[in-house]
């Protein structure tokens, strides 16, 4: 397998020059920016002496906007035109977002989210450039100069719409992506494993709203995702909640007022973050009703409250393990990610599970910006002697259509990245001088069953016998996740491509609905594959019979001609009702009932070639 090296020779720079490069995590609740300075990898301030920016814009009118902190201070007064967590939206399309509880009023295309604001319409892609150019405008200020480019870190299971869409963002904050990074993958060069770990490592990263777990194979400086899990609907978001239903419960409220609710999210989720560091925490406020509230909490309270959230996160740790074919015993280590695993009952559930101290000596929020960093500045030139080798794996497997509706895998599920896999097709049908490829994504055998992401046509194929065209099809996925799809006809060279971008990507949840799917229909897809193998074996038989017929018919006794007829028309009825045995075993009668037909044809074809002699005669 060709491995990636990401270090290109004549990118190294001279020590006096170096390039300003930095790492961004974009995050679906706070996002960072982070570069390498005299060797060490620290995030960067804003004015205000603050790393994380909150990923919220508010689009206020007259082209005016207010990203961050602030956004984030008035969401609940100005929900429509304020918008958080857009990386849930980003390269996504709206049947697949459950828009449910998103107070957005949304565009109408179908095809790409847009989000009506005061601004006009902004979709996903927009605001995650709003913040990304915030992150961009701040690291050119601290650091004095333009910056080369960025390394943007994505999750590890974004498709190659989500990937694409991040990308488009960035470039529209006038950055140069110098290449995506998995978060897993960031978080490990952070804790820098490339340098002296071998083995495999899980990263466990608790965020605002989403719960991630990977699964890295580290071997020689070689980064490889081996699999990936989580629960896109599970964060720290939900612990506050809890713990304002407790406190709601307790102090016998009912808010009537956006404001007061708004006030007592931001104390339940200071609380929590309290308790990390301290024992206990109390909750005082006053609500716009006079109404007093002093509550204290201890951190036993709140873990009990929110245990059954902590024993949530361990369900897909076992499943991405399973994914991966790794037993808990082989991992050597556990890597923390996300403001959220900074609560110790998360901790110890994690430790208990793995049965070893997690690695949590780096700051959680900002482990992935700084692996980021580390690896722009490697890309910018900045280093000489650094090289990292970063695999990643695709999540599903991607193939294409065959005759008879069958999805024929190319590239295999966790499949290494980059990679690059070719296989060769041929025409149908006698003369064909076009062929349609649809290229697929899924584990199931039955292309209706898989996510279809394009489709092309090679045409100018010169018309030949079915069967004897070569079509050599070439799946190419790029160390970003990019698919593009190449077909070439071998004896002319004609060819055609597509770079697939699919206009709209697959949570984590779809994609583990899918194997699912895919498990527990096998038995059922097996047998749908043979009754397609059966019905194209058939159709393909007919088709000949048929063409023969039109040429020689004439050798044919009126009789003979009758059954072969008959025959034909049984084994067509049987292509929609029957069993793969049953269409076989038709196929085999057509065909012996053609034998001698066959023969006949054979006779009169080498005549023809004698140009009148007979075969006797020679
Ligand atoms: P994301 O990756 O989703 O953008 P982060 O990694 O920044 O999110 O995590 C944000 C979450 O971490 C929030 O729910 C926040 O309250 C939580 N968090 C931050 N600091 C602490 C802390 N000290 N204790 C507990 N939770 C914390
Ligand atoms: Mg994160």
């Amino acid at each position: 397998m060709a491995l990636l090296q990401i270090a290109e020779p004549n990118m190294s720079a001279a020590p006096h020059q170096h390039r300003l490069a930095v790492g961004i995590d974009l995050g679906t609740t706070n996002s960072l920016v982070a570069t390498v300075k005299s060797g060490a990898a620290s995030c960067l301030a804003d004015e205000n002496g603050e790393m994380t920016l909150p990923s919220v814009v508010r689009y206020v009118g007259n082209e005016n906007k207010i990203v961050g902190k602030k956004a984030l201070s008035e969401q609940k007064l100005d929900p429509q035109n304020t918008i958080s967590s857009a990386k849930r939206l980003i390269g996504r399309k709206l049947p697949e977002i459950d828009t449910a509880h998103m107070p957005y009023r949304f565009g109408k295309s179908e095809q790409i989210i847009e989000l009506q604001t005061k601004n006009g319409l902004k979709t996903p892609i927009d605001v995650s450039a709003d913040i990304l150019r915030e992150l961009r405008e701040r690291a050119e200020q601290s650091l004095g100069g333009e910056l080369v480019g960025a390394v943007i870190t994505v999750p590890a299971y974004f498709d190659d719409a989500q990937r694409q869409a991040t990308k488009d963002a960035a470039r529209l904050a006038g950055l140069n992506v110098l290449r995506l990074l998995n978060e897993p993958t960031a978080a490990a060069i952070a804790y820098g494993l490339d340098n002296a770990a071998e083995g495999t490592f899980v990263v466990y990263d608790l965020g605002g709203g989403t719960f991630d777990v990977s699964v890295l194979q580290l071997s020689k400086g070689l980064f490889e995702v081996k699999a990936t899990g989580g629960n896109s609907a599970l964060g720290g978001d939900d612990f506050d909640h809890r713990l304002f239903c407790h406190i709601v419960e307790n102090n016998q409220l009912s808010l009537t007022d956006e404001r007061d609710v708004q006030l007592l999210f931001g104390l339940v989720r200071h609380a929590k973050e309290e308790l990390s560091r301290q024992p206990e925490a109390h909750i005082v406020a006053e609500l716009s009703s006079g109404k007093q509230i002093n509550t204290l909490i201890t951190r036993a309270e709140f873990h009990a409250l929110t245990q059954h959230l902590v024993a949530k996160t361990i369900e897909p740790v076992k499943q991405a393990l399973k994914d991966a074919g790794v037993a808990k015993s082989d991992i050597k280590g556990v890597i923390m990610v996300g403001g959220a695993t900074r609560m110790l009952h998360v901790q110890q559930a994690v430790g208990a599970f793995f049965g070893q101290t997690p690695l949590n000596n780096l700051n959680p929020d900002q482990v992935v910006a700084l692996g980021a960093a580390m690896q722009a500045n490697v890309l910018a030139g900045n280093k000489n002697d650094g090289e990292w080798l970063l695999l990643d794996v695709t999540p599903l497997s991607l193939g294409l259509e065959t005759y008879g509706g069958l999805a024929e895998k190319i590239i295999p599920r966790n499949s290494t990245l980059p990679t690059a896999r070719a296989q060769e097709f041929t025409t149908f049908k006698d003369g064909q001088t076009a062929m349609t490829i649809h290229v697929v994504q899924g584990e199931r055998e039955l292309v209706a069953d898989c996510r279809s992401l394009a489709k092309f046509t090679l045409r100018g194929i010169p018309p030949m016998v079915a069967g004897a065209a070569r079509i050599r099809v070439t799946f190419q996925v790029d160390a970003d996740g990019l698919l593009s799809v190449s077909a070439r006809e071998q004896t002319t060279g004609v060819q055609a491509q597509v770079e697939v971008k699919p206009s709209y990507g697959l949570d984590d949840e779809t994609i583990t609905q899918m194997l699912r799917d895919s498990m527990s229909n096998a038995k059922d897809d097996a047998a749908a594959r043979a009754r397609a193998e059966a019905k194209v074996e058939a159709e393909g038989l007919i088709s000949a019979i048929q063409a023969a017929l039109t040429l020689d018919g004439d050798l044919l006794s009126a009789d003979e001609l009758n059954q072969i007829n008959g025959l034909i028309a049984r084994l067509i009825a049987s292509l929609s009702a029957h069993t793969a045995e049953q269409i076989r075993a038709l196929v085999q009668e057509l065909s012996h009932a053609t034998d001698d037909f066959a023969a006949r044809r054979m006779d009169r074809n080498i005549q023809r070639a004698l140009g009148g002699m007979r075969v006797e005669d020679l």
